[in-house]
């Protein structure tokens, strides 16, 4: 008899075997030797209406380390449409390469190529490592791209809308931990002060919270406490603060087994996608500390908002409404997870996945 080794049973490695595991619907490798292009994008779900998510480029260490990293945020994307009450499903490409070096007009003219092919299932915007000007590279090749400048009929800078989703939802996460959602003299830890961490901070200082900051650039940091008055800490002091809530605003899996026993904070609530390292482990290990997580997919929404806002007609004012909502969404979410006695982030795949799943019935008939 041949005996399958145990890890052979748990993970397929294979690619079938990885969008097996994501229910993923599928996956187009883009590759162009003239313009050096290798991307990945991934349509998740196309049950509300097309993928929508953005372009990240990354020098990633490896092919296999690509592929999980697009599979897995476009798979968030689908729930953070859903949970929005969007009418998209989710996406996401990454481009192979170094965003400081590897960019070219060709290169992204050439991925609006790819992106033409598929005919409108999947519509992109920037992510990590691209901007507002690789978007309209893309653009000139395919329409099938939001994120462009206002100039071009686009809705901006998305990272004012991130914060206020975001804020929105620390909020609410405020409401159910400590009875009020006011976080005047609340003690907030901001990792990565980047796009999106820099607005969230200037809309706590304007509350009177105490902030703490921590980023990897020092110029950066000299620059928002100069603005805000804030508190600078050590990279990896942070974990270790005396603090009521932590907000991660930097890259994903900042929340692990490493840190967590570290975390002396009431609430977690940041923009950063995927916090938790992993989301079997972690979940349930946050609500056994007592720490309430806001799961990250729904209230770091507010910039798919704003890019959905482009394709049903942009207003900045509605798209900041619809954003606000954020902080009824959450409660909700908070409240299912305590009626369930299940973790918040679990809680909030579920509402996504019920709507998925109604909305998939409604469109049955013809
Ligand atoms: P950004 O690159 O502008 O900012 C991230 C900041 O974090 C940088 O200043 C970086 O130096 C800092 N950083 C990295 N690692 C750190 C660490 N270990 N400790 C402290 N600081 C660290 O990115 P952004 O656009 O502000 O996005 C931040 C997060 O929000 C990301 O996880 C992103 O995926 C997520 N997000 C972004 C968008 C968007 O449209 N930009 C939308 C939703 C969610």
């Amino acid at each position: 008899m041949v005996k399958i080794k145990e890890t052979e049973v748990q993970q397929d490695k294979s690619v079938f075997g990885r969008l097996a595991a994501s229910n993923h619907e599928k996956v187009v490798f883009c590759h162009d030797h003239a313009t050096g292009l290798k991307a990945i994008i991934a349509v998740h779900s196309t049950v509300l209406g097309p993928a929508l998510g953005g372009t990240r480029m990354w020098a990633y260490a490896s092919e296999s380390e690509a592929l999980d990293d697009v599979l897995r945020l476009s798979r968030n994307m689908t729930y953070k449409a859903a949970i929005s009450g969007l009418n998209v499903g989710g996406g996401k490409a990454i481009i192979i390469g170094d965003a400081q070096k590897d960019k070219s007009e060709a290169l992204f003219r050439k991925f609006g190529r790819f992106i033409k092919n598929l005919n409108g299932s999947f519509i992109t915007a920037e992510d990590i490592g691209t901007t507002i000007k690789d978007m309209e590279y893309i653009r000139m090749e395919t329409e099938h791209v939001a994120g462009v400048s206002e100039a071009m009929g686009g809705g901006g800078d998305p990272a004012p809308l991130i914060a206020y989703g975001t804020y929105m939802g620390m909020k609410a996460a405020a409401k159910k931990a400590f009875g009020s959602d006011s976080l005047d003299g609340k003690k907030v830890a901001v990792q990565g002060v980047g796009q999106a961490g820099c607005y969230l901070v200037e809309l706590l200082a304007k509350e009177n919270a105490q902030i703490a900051i921590a980023d990897i650039y020092e110029d950066r940091l000299h620059e928002v406490s100069s603005k805000f008055g804030t508190q600078v800490v050590g990279m990896d002091d942070l974990y270790d603060l005396d603090m009521d809530i932590f907000a991660p605003c930097a890259l994903g899996g900042t929340i692990n087994d490493n840190t967590i026993g570290r975390l002396k904070c009431k609430i977690i609530a940041g923009s950063a996608n995927n916090q938790l390292r992993d989301e079997a482990v972690h979940g349930p290990a946050l609500v056994e500390r007592d720490i309430l997580y806001a799961p990250d997919f729904l209230i770091n929404a507010g910039g798919l908002i704003n890019v959905y806002s482009e394709l049903v007609g942009y207003n900045r004012e509605s798209a900041y409404a619809h954003t606000e909502r954020i902080y009824s969404y959450t409660l909700d979410v908070l409240e299912k997870a305590e009626k369930e006695g299940i973790h918040t982030q679990l809680a909030a795949t579920k509402l996504a996945e019920k709507r998925i799943a109604e909305i998939s019935s409604v469109r049955s008939t013809y």
